[in-house]
């Protein structure tokens, strides 16, 4: 099964899309962390990274394309992968629609997880990263058993600089203008589904597993 899972920043659409790579054993695709991991590791592709991400700009195509072009092709990606914040621009699909394609293939569904821009900047406000491990939580929704600590490896959290209430204005301007027009694109392609993404996470899984079925 190859998914795309649509949507805002800060729709849920990473928190499902961990979710159906669970499920289903197939690799989940995420450019933001592939990003932010070359970034950890100050590589050449992270530094560039980071002069779009903290200005809440996308990343160039050609750089953002070939990158995930190269994950598919990896083994694990074989029977299926679910992406995550890819593709967010027309040219981006464009050239996924086409290397699929080239080996007689296609995506099989791409979720649009729905949320107005209002539940988005408040989600967003509240969202906190670990430094160490990359975890996300929430600070109403997702706290962690210890305020401004990571469950999973104890190091510290913090508001990513992407996260802040500037840059994710941005960033949702930045959406409406390159992303949402991958809606058509997908409604065109005959395999758009779409899931309210303002109800609670289980509700929100409940809808995506029942559309994978
Ligand atoms: P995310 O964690 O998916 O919200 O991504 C964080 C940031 O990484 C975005 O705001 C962009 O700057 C960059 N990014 C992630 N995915 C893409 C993509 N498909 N195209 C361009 N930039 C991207």
């Amino acid at each position: 099964m190859k998914i795309i899972m649509l949507g805002a920043p800060g729709a849920g659409k990473g928190t499902q899309a961990k979710k159906i790579a669970d499920k289903f054993n197939i690799p989940h695709i995420s450019t933001g962390d592939i990003f932010r991991a070359n970034l950890k590791e100050g590589t050449e592709l992270g530094l560039k990274a980071k002069e779009y991400m903290d200005k809440g700009e996308l990343v160039p195509d050609g750089l953002t394309c070939d990158l995930v072009m190269d994950r598919i092709a990896k083994d694990d990606a074989k029977n299926g992968f679910v992406l995550d914040g890819f593709p967010r621009t027309i040219p981006q699909a464009e050239a996924l629609t086409e290397a699929l394609k080239k080996i007689g293939q296609a995506m099989d569904i791409a979720i649009n997880v729905d949320v107005p821009d209002e539940n988005i900047v408040e989600r967003m406000g509240g969202r906190r990263a670990c430094v160490g491990c990359g975890a996300t939580y929430h600070v109403v929704t997702v706290p962690p058993k210890t305020e401004g600590k990571c469950d999973r490896c104890g190091a510290e959290l913090i508001l990513r600089d992407d996260d802040k209430p500037e840059t994710v204005k941005k960033r949702l301007a930045v959406y409406h203008e390159q992303t949402q027009p991958l809606i058509d694109y997908y409604e065109g392609q005959g395999i758009l589904k779409t899931v309210d993404g303002t109800l609670p996470p289980e509700s929100v899984e409940e809808a995506v597993f029942a559309l994978l079925k």
